[in-house]
């Protein structure tokens, strides 16, 4: 059996309990409800300010990694969309003077302390609206989110999942130019689906981005398993 496959058939055998194909809020999910984009929202889990430049990079920073994944797909497999841009339409933050800017650029959420961390409004968020209507929603559809990115003070590694991605604020910050921000990246491959490679491997392949700690990037193995996914699945789609 070729890597892939046993990856596959591993997913197949382990994945959430059996509801392989019953869960319907995989990254997948969220960008094909939009038609082609997703939309986040950060959650400031930090006692630090953030400038209107420093939230601008973050923007910029989280889309361009995001990036790297949704190429993988360019060209690929009935793919619909060259492009999948990242909106950031929520900022959640303890205190509001944390946020040195006044302009509207992003709905900003005040002390909305959920898991002991700033969250979004609820009624705005993809993991809470999985059939993805938005009534209660302030802004209404338009300003929903589909994905959190959390950063956390002296968060140590990363967690990813449909709800979106968390990792330390320290890191993140330290990381706006990198080229790969291994973690986040990581993190973003669980939102797709993507399992961890903690007690096996597949035959013959090196290090991943997925086997956490053996790559800093996305490697042709990666693509490939996100590539999977989508084949897995498109077809809930109509494709
Ligand atoms: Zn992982």
């Amino acid at each position: 059996m070729t890597p892939l496959n046993q990856v596959w058939q591993h997913v197949e055998q382990t994945y959430n309990n059996g509801n392989l194909y019953g869960f319907r809020n995989y990254g997948w999910d969220q960008v094909m409800a939009n038609r082609g984009y997703l939309n986040f929202c950060v959650r400031w889990d930090s006692t630090t300010t953030v400038t209107a430049t420093q939230r601008d990079q973050i923007h910029a920073t989280l889309a361009r990694q995001y990036k790297k994944w949704m190429d993988v797909m360019v060209g690929h497999n009935a793919w619909p969309y060259r492009d999948v841009p990242v909106r950031v339409v929520g900022w959640a933050v303890r205190d509001r003077n944390q946020l040195q800017w006044s302009d509207s650029s992003v709905d900003i959420y005040v002390n909305n302390i959920r898991e002991n961390a700033p969250q979004c409004s609820e009624p705005c968020g993809r993991f809470f609206n999985q059939n993805g209507q938005y009534p209660n929603c302030p802004g209404g559809a338009a300003r929903h989110y589909d994905q959190s990115l959390w950063l956390t003070d002296g968060f140590g590694g990363g967690a990813g999942g449909d709800w979106g991605q968390r990792m330390g604020r320290e890191y993140f910050m330290a990381n706006l130019n990198a080229d790969n921000m291994h973690i986040l990246l990581h993190e973003i491959g669980h939102t797709f689906g993507l399992d961890d490679f903690y007690d096996w491997t597949p035959s013959g392949v090196g290090g991943f981005l997925m086997r956490a700690g053996s790559a800093n990037s996305i490697t042709e193995f990666d693509a490939w398993m996100f590539r999977d996914w989508w084949r897995h699945l498109k077809s809930r789609y109509g494709y």
